[in-house]
């Protein structure tokens, strides 16, 4: 079933929109299947399980961490990570930075954007954001890539507020690109929608949908 879920959801978001397969507290067995269905990009939101799994699965899984992250666990995903969505500090860029040229790469970076209605720890405001772009430091880190934005819409039923959410984040990325990154082809992902939303994401401008329990678990 879980190929077959994945079949089904690549179909409804289209080619241009990229699945980070969800796997975060799933068994192995699930990745493995996963992988085995022929999709390879993998999402998880701690550090330790994902190293941990990535040590045990195969080498060409493209894994994407899209949990909060601490400074001094870096080290431990920097030799493979693909992207981290989840950047809310100028420390924590240059820290990946950092790490990734230890390792002789250059790690693809979302900033995290506040945009719920909701109590969260994690994420920038658009200042914040605008802030942390123009911080001279920024323009010394050569091992990453800032790619785009990601952001959580409110954990809600009533669709007119996340739809309202997904729209800000979208203004918030075509107004950072254009103020920031207009002489690049870089800054291109935004990353937004989950299970319950990812087709108003998608319909939204989203270019990568997050999604976990829809594919896991009715499987
Ligand atoms: C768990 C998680 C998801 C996937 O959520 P589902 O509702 O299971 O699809 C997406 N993004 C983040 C940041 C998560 O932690």
């Amino acid at each position: 079933m879980i190929g077959a879920n994945i079949q089904k959801i690549k179909q409804q978001i289209g080619s241009l929109v990229k699945l980070i397969v969800v796997t975060k507290n799933r068994p192995l067995t699930d990745l493995q299947q996963t992988y085995d269905a022929g999709h390879k990009i993998f999402g998880e939101n701690r550090v330790q399980e994902m190293v941990e799994k990535q040590s045990k699965l195969p080498a060409d899984i493209e894994w994407h961490l899209i949990g909060h992250l601490q400074t001094n666990k870096v080290k431990y995903i920097a030799p493979f990570v693909y992207m981290i969505h989840s950047v809310d500090s100028l420390k924590l860029l240059e820290t990946i930075n950092k790490e990734a040229l230890k390792n002789n790469r250059i790690i693809n970076c979302l900033l995290q954007v506040y945009i719920a209605k909701e109590e969260s720890k994690f994420g920038l405001t658009y200042d914040e954001i605008r802030e942390l772009l123009d911080n001279v430091a920024i323009t010394n880190l050569n091992n990453i890539c800032i790619c785009g934005l990601m952001g959580m819409a409110t954990n809600t039923s009533d669709t007119a507020i996340v739809q309202a959410e997904f729209i800000t984040l979208k203004n918030y990325f075509n107004q950072i690109k254009l103020q920031y990154f207009k002489n690049n082809n870089r800054f291109t992902e935004l990353s937004m929608g989950m299970s319950g939303d990812y087709m108003l994401a998608v319909n939204c401008g989203s270019t990568m949908v997050r999604i976990g329990s829809l594919i896991f678990n009715n499987s």
